[in-house]
């Protein structure tokens, strides 16, 4: 039986065109990339919605968890960002060069896509979709089947295998096509659409941009940190996490490794601080400006403020003002 592999991201268009292939009586097996930029992604259970449309398609899914080969791409993109740190073009060619090896893996004869021409501004055009087609080494094997009428016809088309046909010909942003296609094969419950990443989210952008520039050596310990928290650029080496409720601080306080620091106010209810690079006096007393600034006290109050860098060691106390508003916004990233 002929096997083809479905990146099913759990979105609608990716559903919309397994489900194509399928009623074709092809045999589909789904892969799944997830990666620490997923937003869709409950904490260690792999992607949700992924998992969810495989399922209710009755198929196999199979799960790649790519976040430090993909680290790469993101610093460094080929064919550069889209319009907040997104590097569409290069993950595309990424994820269809590791479906790929999985599709030689499993004896699969071709890739399918929820991909719609026209749909996304960077990824979804006719000449960047030849360009993903040309890297990845996958000329005619990557049937887009929602806008393949409107494509050349790939092998498996021209080979008779798949009914060219009974694809598609829809194009553009509009969704009202995909809804109707949905509600005709009785599909309803899609979640998560399409795009459920950070990159593509102008403040998580600008954070990852600052982690870029000042760490190019991050780890998946400093990426998570950008998740969680405001954040401030102290200095070069120097950078201020500060927690925005219970949930946070406990997020943050389970984040934070052995060189850094952590701060506190002493006896007034606040956030937790987390400082991480190198400290000076000057950077700590910022430091507790800041956890000032988001403690419960009067206005004008000093507070005392504790730091420490391995909990339970004993701990440095520092009186602090909040810091200005002016500063604040300077520092933050
Ligand atoms: S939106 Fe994110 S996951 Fe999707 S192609 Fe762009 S970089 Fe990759």
């Amino acid at each position: 039986m002929v096997k083809a592999i479905s990146l099913l991201s759990g979105g609608l268009d990716s559903i919309l065109a397994t489900r194509l292939i399928l009623e074709q009586g092809i045999e589909v097996e789904a892969v799944n990339f997830l990666t620490v930029f997923c937003t869709c992604t409950p904490r260690g259970k792999g992607c949700s919605s992924g998992k969810s449309a495989a399922d209710k398609l009755g198929i196999k899914l199979k799960v790649f968890e790519v976040s430090k080969e993909y680290f790469g791409i993101v610093k460094n993109p080929r064919y550069g960002y889209g319009s907040n740190i997104n590097p569409c073009l290069d993950c595309r060619i990424f994820m269809f060069k590791k479906a790929a090896q999985y599709m030689r893996e499993i004896d699969a004869s071709f890739l399918i896509t929820g991909e719609v021409l026209g749909q996304r501004p960077m990824s979804q055009r006719r000449d960047a979709m030849r360009i993903v087609e040309r890297d990845s080494k996958l000329d005619g094997l990557i049937l887009r089947p929602l806008s393949a009428r409107l494509l050349e016809p790939t092998i498996p088309e021209k080979e008779g295998i798949v009914d060219r046909e009974r694809l598609l010909d829809i194009k553009g942003r509009s969704r009202k096509p995909q809804i109707e296609l949905a509600r005709q094969l009785g599909i309803g419950d899609y979640p998560c659409p399409a795009g459920g990443c950070l990159l593509t989210d102008p403040g998580f952008a600008n954070r990852m941009r600052d982690l870029i520039e000042h760490k190019p050596d991050f780890t998946m310990n400093d990426v998570r940190l950008l998740k969680v928290g405001r954040h401030f650029r102290v200095s070069p080496k120097t950078k201020f996490i500060v927690g925005r409720n219970k949930e946070e601080n406990e997020k943050l306080t389970s984040l934070a490794g052995g060189e850094d620091f952590r701060f506190g106010p002493a006896k007034v209810k606040g956030p937790v601080g987390i400082g991480r690079g190198n400290f000076n006096k000057e950077h700590f007393s910022i430091a507790s400006s800041i956890i000032a600034r988001y403690s419960d006290k009067d206005q004008d109050c000093e507070i005392e403020v504790l730091y420490e860098k391995i909990p339970g060691e004993g701990h440095n106390s520092i009186m602090a003002l909040s810091i200005t508003e002016e500063t604040l916004e300077a520092l933050r990233i």
